[in-house]
């Protein structure tokens, strides 16, 4: 191996991981907090711009670690403002990151996976199959790189809605959201960091002992049969079992939150009166925002987006039975960088079974 591949990336480490790599070269705890203000709060990854560490211990790190943030493969810009970035990763993948910026806010929405193995049927990233999880740098690295490439403006928000199923690599995740919300990181306030999971149960669970954030979950559907339909991983986690997930998560989260639903709106599959009636009888006793996408069309796919009216009336429905609701504005469509719409570099090894269930999806609305 060489003296490269031995160093630690101190990239993604949280404040307890890099308090314990400073404790083992018997150096004190507030080491670790220098690193997160030069590395987050000023961008600097040289070790030998950190002035206020001594010049022995500057150099010690130059043996021991590196700071090592994905690079920027493209970027491109939205007439909207958006602005899309394939960053490239160790081995020839690369994933996606999305800037949105609006009046007074700027939401960053990240990747936490290279591709997807869940194969929800609407959505592109599972047509592109599964590589690997990224890494807890790679995940803070994407923010990293955001808030070096947007020069004046700022990341207000971090959302982790862009490839990947979050809950399926928490070990990596965890670090990474730590760091968000860390104030001698990026700060974020816990509503300004969302978490978005297909509804891996398990992990749901697990969140309760992570730092404080704001879970969102994506639907879809109000009966298990068409969720199943569009989301196959309802099969072992049924909507049942989920929602009593998101019951016990927000059954123990010091400030009360409630839970976002996400809703895509696919015509003439889940946007009828009767199936809003359904899902107004299935959420209105939890504490909870719906937040209805109209589908974003992707090459290949079977599915069309709903009418503007169809949406309209399904909110409409959605507000008279108690839940709020909204309808995400699609943002940045003109480079591809909607929801569902990234796709990155995959380098898969199951791209053949996304291939089938994209037939099968077919099969279904034929
Ligand atoms: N795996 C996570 C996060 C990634 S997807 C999850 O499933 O929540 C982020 C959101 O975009 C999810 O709600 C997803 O269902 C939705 N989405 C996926 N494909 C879409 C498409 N083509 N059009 C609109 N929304 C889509």
């Amino acid at each position: 191996m060489t003296e490269f591949a031995c160093k630690t990336n101190l990239l993604g480490l949280d404040r307890d991981q890099l308090e314990a790599f400073f404790a083992e070269r018997g150096e004190a705890p507030f080491r670790a907090r220098q690193l997160l203000q030069w590395m987050y709060q000023r961008g600097i990854v040289d070790f030998d711009q950190m002035t206020d560490l001594s010049r022995p211990l500057r150099e010690r790190l130059q043996h021991e670690a590196s700071i090592i943030p994905p690079s920027v493969l493209d970027e491109q810009r939205s007439e909207d403002g958006t602005i899309k970035w394939l960053m490239s990763l160790p081995g020839g993948s690369a994933v996606e990151t999305v800037f949105i910026p609006e009046s007074g806010r700027g939401t960053l929405c990240i990747s936490s996976q290279v591709g997807c193995m869940l194969n929800c049927t609407f959505c592109s990233t599972a047509t592109q199959g599964f590589n690997r999880n990224l890494s807890s740098a790679e995940i803070i690295g994407q923010v990293w790189l955001a808030d070096q490439a947007i020069g004046e403006q700022r990341i207000t928000n971090v959302v982790l809605m862009g490839m990947g199923e979050p809950l399926l690599n928490l070990d990596q995740v965890m670090p990474a959201l730590s760091l968000m919300r860390d104030d001698l990181a990026y700060g974020l306030a816990a509503r300004r960091v969302t978490v978005s999971t297909a509804g891996v149960v398990p992990g749901i669970d697990q969140l309760r002992s992570g730092p404080d954030i704001a879970l969102a979950v994506s639907l879809h559907a109000p009966n298990d049969a068409l969720r199943t339909r569009l989301v196959p991983l309802n099969r072992k986690y049924p909507i049942k079992e989920l929602l009593a997930a998101c019951q016990r998560y927000l059954a123990d989260r010091k400030r009360k939150e409630s839970i976002t639903f996400e809703y895509t709106m696919i015509r003439g599959l889940n946007d009828t009166p009767a199936i809003a009636r359904q899902l107004v009888r299935l959420l209105g006793q939890l504490p909870c925002k719906i937040n209805l996408i109209p589908f974003n069309p992707f090459p290949g796919t079977p599915f069309e987006c709903s009418e503007p009216m169809a949406i309209e009336q399904f909110q409409r429905i959605l507000r008279a039975g108690g839940l709020v609701t909204t309808v995400r504005k699609t943002r940045g469509d003109d480079i591809d960088a909607a929801c569902g719409q990234l796709v990155g570099k995959v380098l898969s090894h199951n791209s053949r079974r996304a291939l089938v269930q994209r037939q099968l999806a077919q099969q279904a609305l034929a």
